[in-house]
């Protein structure tokens, strides 16, 4: 190969990839362009925290060990391996080039021969799992698993040439291959010199595969922004550009704007540019769906094909836009064409497994809820049983439909006062609708109470000027109803000034503290009460003897969504437990971040669940997998689900289903 051929075959290279890729990215800024703008907050220090965690330090990926070790590897020895492709590339241009006056060469030369085997095991390691393991999370999107896998022989074909070419030049002699600075190729040329081929033929295999590497360095190049390698561009900037608000918030409608007349997103042009970045940064991976319970109790809703459906749409319907901003999309977003349907749409519980194991920051929630917002409030449609509980919000303000002023019989004859009676009471224990109307939750809310009072806490409840919290409305698209409900509580709290609020439900928890500064009334403490229970218990102010009999009791613990993956409150009701003189904390092997949800978040409680296994049913066959005698839960709606699971497998009798408050509360 003569070297007046090699510069022209780079800058040939340099031109042809740099065109395809340059047109391609620009169209892929064009299309972000063409969505809304994302209020960004500029905390710098913040990004920054993120980004090295999550890119540098891959902090997600390692949450799979093993996954996680072999894209390290990929990904470090891309890096270091790229600064001997530069060093190539200048060869190639100008005769003689090398890194080779920079001190610490030797140590690059020898870090990039260890990288190439590093990187060529976990290629062989990710073919495997792709070839041989039937990975059905990575099924959903048929023309990503091929993707991959021409990306894999691709990163195969590029470490390998470039490997070999130094053995190859080492075993003609040629001082490119000095054997001290790069051990292994050196002991490959030992092998290939036995072939007892020529030192010239030697060396000029070895400019062929200096060829190749070269040729592959351009040819990815030109390929990422058209596969789901995008993310090697995309992922970096999405973790640094993204969402700070707290993880339980979901961002409010502004209904006083006149100057919007559309809620929700019914076209990809009304997400943000971020939410577009999410889609184009999706690595199609398939861990949200190994965590997600609707893809893996068999139902229609699988968050990688959700946003890979949502990026082909993206891409196959943003170019008429491109050329007329003013065309409307030929396929509906939400649609059977679009594989987004309505059905999909309204399957999720809002768990958030899939955002807390997505490896690239995607943020599957909030644009879930914005569909379905559209559909509610522009199109009206929800299913027939989220009609009937709406109603029931907007006549009465809870769902079950129950008569308002029945809202603190619970508490008759217990000694709590109300706010009213008592306005400079130390807490608030805001009770919300389950524990106040539901027969089952009213005595968990009984059970708190004499906790509270056992220890003396100074409380009072708003009683019948309590309203439901408006979260569950809100996460079924109803922000204008959910928007009345929260109004209305927010006066009554300002009104009281209440400072500390505890409650019962991660739903009003999680509300209360995440959602309600955006309306208005932030607390200086927002408590779920296995929290405050905690604390009580580790005061002294509770204290449980042990019983004569020494009885013992298996408690599994199932943790709630809300509490945990939103709210990092895993340990709080797990030391309550251990607290307890006789009781055994075990542990399912989905639980704290992986936890597996109870199906009833995202006002999936108010909806019939007619596809697939029965998520609650699910989970329960794991806690019974632990043989628990009491499977504790900290929530109401998991609570109710898992008790409907625990009586289905006909272990009603066996197995009791009880809250953290109630097992304490017990042995008081
Ligand atoms: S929030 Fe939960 S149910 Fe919804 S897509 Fe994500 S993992 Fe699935
Ligand atoms: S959304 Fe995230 S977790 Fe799911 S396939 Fe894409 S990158 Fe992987």
């Amino acid at each position: 190969m003569e070297i007046g051929f090699r510069s022209i075959f780079i800058i040939a290279l340099i031109i042809c990839s740099g065109i395809s890729a340059g047109n391609a990215f620009w169209r892929l800024f064009r299309l972000m362009k063409l969505a809304q703008p994302e209020a960004l907050v500029w905390d710098l220090p913040k990004r920054l925290w993120i980004f090295t965690k999550n890119v540098v330090f891959q902090a997600k990926l390692f949450k799979k060990p093993w996954r996680g070790l072999f894209h390290g590897f990929i990904m470090i020895g891309f890096v270091v391996v790229t600064t001997g492709s530069a060093e190539h590339i200048l060869e190639g241009l100008f005769t003689g080039f090398s890194f080779d006056f920079l001190p610490f060469y030797p140590a690059l030369a020898l870090l990039q021969d260890i990288f190439k085997v590093l990187v060529l095991v976990a290629v062989a390691f990710f073919l495997a799992r792709r070839l041989l393991l039937k990975n059905t999370t990575l099924s959903d999107v048929p023309k990503h698993r091929r993707d991959g896998l021409i990306v894999l022989t691709f990163t195969g074909a590029h470490i390998g040439a470039d490997l070999f070419s130094f053995a190859f030049w080492a075993a003609s002699g040629n001082p490119h291959g000095q054997a001290a600075i790069r051990p292994i190729s050196a002991g490959l040329g030992q092998l290939i010199a036995q072939t007892g081929l020529s030192a010239p033929m030697l060396d000029q295999v070895a400019w062929v595969l200096w060829g190749i590497h070269i040729a592959t360095v351009f040819g990815f190049l030109a390929y990422i922004p058209y596969s789901k390698h995008l993310h090697v561009f995309a992922a970096g900037p999405n973790f640094f550009l993204a969402r700070l608000r707290p993880r339980g918030r979901i961002e409010k409608i502004n209904f006083e704007d006149e100057t919007k007349t559309s809620f929700g997103v019914g076209k990809f042009t009304q997400f943000t540019w971020k939410d577009i970045l999410d889609a184009f940064s999706c690595t199609a991976c398939g861990r949200c769906n190994e965590y997600c319970p609707t893809a893996t109790t068999g139902k229609p809703l699988r968050p990688m094909k959700l946003i890979n459906d949502f990026k082909d749409h993206v891409l196959s319907q943003g170019d008429a836009l491109l050329k007329d901003p003013t065309a409307e999309p030929a396929v509906a977003l939400i649609s059977e064409e679009s594989g987004i349907t309505e059905e999909t749409v309204w399957a999720c519980t809002t768990c958030r497994a899939c955002v807390e194991a997505c490896p690239v920051g995607i943020e599957h929630i909030d644009k879930i809820v914005e569909m379905r917002r559209h559909m509610v409030l522009m199109e009206g449609k929800m299913t027939a049983e989220l009609q009937t509980t709406m109603r029931n919000w907007e006549t009465n303000s809870n769902p079950w439909g129950m008569a308002p002023d029945t809202r603190d019989e619970w508490a008759r004859g217990l000694g709590v006062k109300s706010f009213s009676e008592h306005p400079t009471a130390e807490w608030l224990f805001y009770v919300g609708c389950a524990g106040s109307f539901n027969d089952r939750n009213k005595k968990i809310s009984t059970s708190f109470v004499k906790i509270l009072q056992a220890a003396k806490v100074d409380f009072a409840i708003l009683g019948k000027e309590e309203l439901c919290n408006g979260e569950t409305a809100r996460r079924a698209g109803n922000e204008y109803l959910a928007k009345a409900m929260i109004d209305a509580n927010v006066e009554v709290l300002k009104r009281y000034n209440a400072k500390k609020i505890v409650a019962t439900c991660p739903h009003c928890f999680n509300t209360i503290k995440n959602e309600y500064p955006d309306f208005g009334f932030r607390a200086d403490e927002v408590l779920h009460h296995t929290e405050l229970i905690d604390r009580l218990v580790k005061e002294g102010r509770v204290k449980v003897e042990a019983g004569p009999d020494g009885s013992t009791m298996r408690v599994v613990f199932h943790d709630s969504c809300y509490l945990g993956r939103y709210n990092d409150v895993y340990d709080a009701p797990r030391e309550v437990l251990a607290s307890i003189p006789g009781v055994e904390v075990v542990e399912m092997p989905r639980k704290k971040q992986t936890g597996l949800c109870c199906g009833a978040g995202g006002a999936r409680m108010w909806m019939e669940e007619t596809i697939g296994k029965r998520i609650n049913v699910e989970r329960v066959e794991e806690a019974l997998e632990q043989k628990p005698e009491v499977i504790a839960a900290a929530c109401p709606y998991c609570q109710v689900m898992i008790t409907d699971g625990v009586n289905g497998k006909g272990q009603g009798d066996a197995i009791k289903v009880l809250d953290v408050a109630e097992v304490l509360a017990a042995k008081l």
